[in-house]
């Protein structure tokens, strides 16, 4: 690990995600190990699975991955689709064009909807594009609601309309892996099949657990799906998962963690959640605006909770920014991924997160960039700071 010569304390991580865990759940996570098929086990299996439902606002059954969110990505995929079967993408950013790929890996055929990087997903050209699909070919829309390499939302409560103007039946898949548990999401509400979750950004855990909420539609495509599947196969893990168990062995400390998690989240309060990271995304953007800095999102419609993805003006090279702020303040940032690799630098502020973090991480990239020798304008950290002290 590199870390600064002169540092104490601990290492800021203020990556989109990976986020920092909170004490309590690291200490849930450090406990023994137990019978992943006792009772003990049981009652923890018991409790999650219904704990973790307002999480995702549903009321159907979450399946729990021992996996990272690529696993739960294929997991939405395998359970409701079949070969050759035509899936609606959007190229959003990164993680889109990776959710894309293994569609047609997997023998999808995708329709891709291009984007700029900098926008959501348009819900009237989803509206479009199945209205235009008077056959019904298009068996999924695959969406991603906080796409983490740009720092953009899409609105997936008003995608979900436009596919009921458009009276098309396809299934709504969305991934949610950089929002859950950080800005406003209702799967059940906005009539969403898959949610495709992680356990490492907003749920504030480690990474390794990665999630799929279901609709009733989407198990009964799952009856008639045939793409290849065994360890991501829904059907065995229901069944398990009716007595409290897996069909095979759990992550059980990090589903100590989760239920820990679960508890703290309900404790503040959903709404309170997303309103703090709504309030510390608002201040961030205030400190970018106020250095004379660009933020990559480009619609305040689609602002991301998550994150902030900071633009870098041409002449500079945002890696170079986040190595000197690794040096010299141990403070980790996230990179431009793909395409936008040395354009941008990613402020996380999302999961186990205060004020005064936020403070820090924002005094340390203002620092990091005067000592990069980007001409910026002093005023960031203050206006961060102003938003805040508006309570
Ligand atoms: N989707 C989004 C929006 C992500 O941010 C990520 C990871 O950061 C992934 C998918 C992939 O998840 P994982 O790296 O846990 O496999």
């Amino acid at each position: 690990m590199s870390r600064a010569a002169t540092t104490s304390g601990r290492h800021y991580l203020q990556i989109p995600g990976p986020t920092n865990c909170p004490d309590e759940v690291l200490r849930a996570i450090a406990a023994p190990t137990i019978d992943h098929r006792g009772p003990e086990f049981q009652e923890l299996g018991h409790h999650i699975l219904q704990a973790i439902r307002p999480v995702f606002g549903t009321s159907g059954p979450v399946i729990i991955y021992p996996a990272s969110g690529t696993g739960a990505w294929e997991a939405a995929l395998v359970n409701t689709l079949s070969p050759g079967d035509r899936v609606l993408c959007f190229e959003t950013g990164h993680f889109s064009a990776l959710w894309m790929k293994m569609a047609e890996d997997l023998g999808l055929q995708v329709d891709m909807v291009p984007g700029d990087w900098r926008h959501g997903i348009d819900p009237a050209v989803v509206e479009e594009k199945l209205s235009a699909d008077s056959g019904q070919e298009i068996k999924a829309v695959c969406c991603v609601h906080n796409e983490t390499s740009t720092g953009v939302t899409s609105r997936i409560s008003e995608i979900r309309e436009a596919m009921n103007a458009a009276s098309h039946p396809a299934l709504l898949l969305v991934d949610t892996i950089s929002s859950l548990g950080a800005i406003e999401y209702h799967h059940d509400k906005w009539g969403v099949d898959v949610t495709v979750s992680g356990s490492q950004k907003g749920l504030m855990l480690p990474p390794g657990l990665s999630f799929n909420a279901v609709s009733e539609k989407a198990l009964a495509a799952s009856e008639k799906a045939r793409l290849p599947k065994s360890f991501w196969d829904w059907r065995p893990i229901l069944a398990a998962n009716k007595n409290g168990f897996w069909p095979y062995t759990p992550s059980t400390n990090l589903l100590y963690g989760l239920k820990v998690a679960l508890r703290m989240l309900e404790e503040e309060g959903l709404e309170n959640v997303f309103t703090r990271h709504q309030r510390h995304a608002r201040a961030t953007r205030a400190a970018v605006e106020a250095w004379g800095l660009e933020v990559l999102c480009q619609d305040p419609r689609e602002y991301s909770g998550s994150l902030t993805a900071v633009l870098m003006p041409e002449a500079f090279n945002a890696d170079d920014v986040r190595a000197t702020i690794l040096e010299r303040f141990d403070m980790s940032l996230g990179a431009g991924l793909s395409k936008l690799a040395g354009r941008v630098f990613r402020i996380g502020h999302l999961g186990a997160f205060e004020d005064l973090t936020l403070v820090g991480t924002l005094g340390g990239v203002q620092m990091g960039l005067n000592l990069s020798g980007v001409p910026i304008k002093q005023d960031g950290l203050e206006a961060a700071m102003a938003v805040l002290e508006k309570g």
